[in-house]
């Protein structure tokens, strides 16, 4: 089976190809994001010689984050005297967030949409995201039946820990990559949770973030009386709290992003 990185190498930044400079590789090349041998690549004859702050060797899925490509992703700012154009880099689109299956593609953006919107060959379907959108906020409309896939939350600049941190998501849990982690939103609970808060008041959601926090970071125990008269007031939310996976963390993610909304 393919890794997150060369999956996203293969349904979507292989475009890039065209564009970087490879050589052939040697057998003793390791890349200096994903840490594979040049054996274990995607494409195990390529390598990219980078020069960032530090000589380094990509391998072709991971140096597809760094390559500056004034036509797949426009340019980003004019710099110095001579307004010499520097392009825009995937993985440099910071805040930004990726969605990529075998059927499509997006790209979920949020300042940078105008600039990547003038490239002169955007590759994959370009989604805006409004002011203090996040692609968590959206990413459930574009969840089909692909049976896996890969979701970059945000774009930030540690791409070791990016590339380290990706998984695949599934029918029944989406995970949202950065460089800090990967954190599981469980699909059918979230779902039917942002229905049932959706009728609820501000003042609501509010009380059952709180609670469901409490109880996560064990502040408060679950027969805390205000907490038991909140579910007898809404018993179709205790039901669906508890349909929630008990892993706590992913509590605490799914209570963070749903609160939010009203927030
Ligand atoms: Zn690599």
């Amino acid at each position: 089976m393919l890794t997150p990185i060369d999956f996203i190498y293969v349904h979507a930044t292989y475009v890039l190809q065209d564009e970087i400079n490879s050589r052939q590789s040697l057998p003793d090349d390791v890349c200096s994001v994903c840490l594979r041998e040049s054996a274990k690549w995607h494409n195990p004859y390529e390598a990219v010689d980078f020069k960032g702050y530090i000589k380094e060797v990509h391998c072709l899925a991971c140096h597809a984050l760094f390559h500056p490509s004034d036509k797949y992703f426009g340019i980003e700012q004019y710099r110095g005297a001579n307004r010499v154009p520097i392009f825009n880099k995937l993985a440099m689109l910071k805040g930004c967030g990726l969605f990529v299956s075998e059927r499509r593609t997006v790209l979920f953006a949020n300042k940078y949409y105008e600039k990547l919107s003038l490239a002169e060959k955007f590759p994959w379907e370009l989604v805006s995201l409004d002011k203090g959108q996040m692609t968590s906020n959206r990413i459930l409309e574009y969840l089909g039946t692909d049976a896996r896939f890969v979701v970059i939350g945000k774009f930030n600049r540690k791409k070791e820990e990016l590339v380290a941190n990706l998984r695949y998501s599934n029918k029944s849990s989406l995970y949202l990559c950065d460089d800090n982690g990967s954190n599981e939103v469980h699909i059918d609970s979230f779902k039917n949770l942002q229905n049932i808060l959706s009728y609820k008041t501000k003042k609501e959601v509010s009380t059952w973030k709180n609670h469901v926090r409490a109880i996560c970071l064990g502040l408060k125990p679950p027969s805390d009386k205000k907490i038991v008269k909140f579910w007898e007031a809404n018993k179709d939310l205790q039901l669906a709290t508890n349909s929630m996976p008990l892993n706590p963390h992913t509590r605490l993610f799914m209570a963070h992003l749903l609160g939010g909304q009203h927030n």
